[in-house]
């Protein structure tokens, strides 16, 4: 015993038990908790560890034998109590204790903690079951949904082949674009509830990267174009001319980017660049950057940004429509593709999106597009505005703004007398954020203007125009 005063004795009030013994398994000492969990009173002392532990260690004349290893190392043990009841206890128990050729057990009674993890995996599971049956669901209704409005678009179209009735045209063609609307609803949502339960599959195959970008830039250019926004598209010369991705979901991002750089920018540019930025055996890396002059986002909303349903004020989405699953999804789906997706913005300013993606090389078109085609850029659409500084243009009164607005208040005049009333707000917007920082009464007489059209209201709206077409001019 004398050589136990070299040992580091553990101190009574430890929340783990802790037993020494000797190396015939001989307890010489137990703390308070070890003596409350084991419910022994004084008598612990004297016991043999493999009372305690009767699966690990077995007693014979020799000393204790056993096949645990010793070491810090913390491992699972059965703990039995004097009534012969037994719970889990994670130990470690260290022979090192040199001095006085002792070993010291050091355990924790985990059977809360197994009894929380069982809840933990029951309530995981019960979620998992739950989210499952809700995806089947909304999987369900939203096929449903979408067979009716298929049905409803078919016959529109139909309708508005026979008829030439100006009323009922507008009608049709207002029932229509209810139709598209759905449809992109529907299929945001059959999307993110796929997402959401990690049923989306991917379907990679080889395609033309050049020719998807070039259906990419196709799909808005009419929309960029009316809108009188620059457009640059560049592709370097590093990506392959072929690759294997999952060309359709590609086209889904980029569009949804684009789609968004385009509804949130009045005036400036939208720049696409696709670069590659590594490459890993047959793997190689895809870095996409969609660059816009618009609104730009708030650092505090930034975060907001890639949550469901998320439109970062409520304003936004009763000015731009959409249902703020869009980026979420994109998000999602770029993760899928083994890349990461993030904005940089400047409210006020213009924001740019980045997201990378890995896609397959393929073995035959290494060499790529020869160098002199894939220098240029792959699409440059620059309309007057474009070496004009956006800053100047946005600036109240300076003449490049005043130019603008007159040009777009001709096409929004345009589009309320061909009783198109979607541009016609399109380009209302582009005035109202060219006129921020106005005198009073052109700000008050572009809020007239704004209602008019809202309120599709022909007279008012030409009124509010020739007034702001003179003060403009003046
Ligand atoms: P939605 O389909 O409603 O546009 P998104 O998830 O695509 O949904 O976008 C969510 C919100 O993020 C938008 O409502 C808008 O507030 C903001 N946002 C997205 N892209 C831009 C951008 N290029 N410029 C400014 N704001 C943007």
């Amino acid at each position: 015993m004398e050589r136990q005063e070299n040992c580091i004795f553990p101190t009574e009030d430890a929340l783990e038990m802790i037993l020494m013994f000797d190396r015939y398994g001989i307890i010489s000492y137990a703390n308070d908790t070890a003596k409350k969990k084991l419910e022994y009173e004084s008598e612990l002392c004297g016991r043999n560890i493999s009372d305690i532990f009767p699966n690990t260690f077995y007693s014979t004349q020799d000393g204790f034998k056993t096949d645990y290893l010793f070491g810090h190392k913390l491992q699972k043990l059965a703990a039995y109590r004097k009534n012969l009841t037994c719970f889990p206890v994670e130990a470690k128990i260290l022979d090192g204790c040199t001095d006085c050729g002792m070993y010291i057990c050091m355990a924790n009674d985990i059977l809360e903690k197994e009894f929380l993890n069982k809840e933990i995996e029951q309530v995981r599971q019960e979620a998992k079951q739950a989210l499952k049956v809700k995806s089947e669901f909304v999987a369900n209704v939203t096929h449903e949904l979408r067979t009716p409005v298929n049905g409803i678009q078919g016959n529109v179209r139909a309708l508005l082949e026979e008829n030439s009735d100006a009323k009922i045209m507008k009608s049709l063609r207002l029932i229509e674009r209810c139709c598209d609307d759905m449809n992109k609803i529907i299929n945001n949502i059959l999307d993110f509830s796929k997402l959401e339960a990690g049923k989306f599959v991917l379907e990679p195959r080889r395609f033309h990267f050049r020719n998807m970008m070039d259906y990419v830039r196709n799909n808005h250019m009419n929309k960029l174009t009316e809108k009188g926004l620059g457009f640059f598209m560049t592709v370097s010369p590093q990506v392959p001319e072929y690759v294997i991705g999952d060309e359709l979901r590609l086209v889904q991002v980029l569009g949804n980017l684009l789609s968004n750089a385009q509804k949130f920018t009045a005036v400036g540019k939208i720049t696409v660049e696709a670069v590659k930025t590594a490459q890993v055996n047959d793997k190689i890396e895809l870095f996409f950057i969609v660059k816009d002059t618009g609104i730009g986002i708030d650092k505090a909303d930034k975060d907001k940004l890639f949550e469901s349903f998320s439109q970062v004020d409520a304003s936004i989405s009763r000015k731009y429509g959409g249902t703020g699953l869009g980026l979420n999804i994109c998000k999602q789906l770029v993760e899928l593709m083994g890349g990461k997706m993030e904005v940089e913005s400047e409210k006020g300013k213009g924001s740019t999106f980045s997201f990378s993606v890995w896609v397959g090389a393929c073995e035959k078109d290494e060499a790529a597009v020869p160098e002199e085609e894939a220098e240029r850029p792959l699409f440059v659409a620059a309309p007057a505005q474009e070496e004009i500084s956006v800053e100047k243009i946005r600036q109240y009164g300076t003449s490049e703004n005043l130019e603008c607005l007159q040009k777009n208040l001709s096409k929004l005049i345009l589009c309320v007398e061909m009783e198109n009333w979607e541009k016609a707000e399109m380009f209302m917007e582009t005035i109202r954020q060219m006129t921020e920082g106005a005198p009073r009464e052109i700000s008050r007489v572009v809020l007239k203007l704004k209602m008019a059209i809202q309120k599709e209201n022909y007279d008012k709206i030409a009124g509010q125009y020739a007034e702001l077409s003179r003060i403009l001019q003046a």
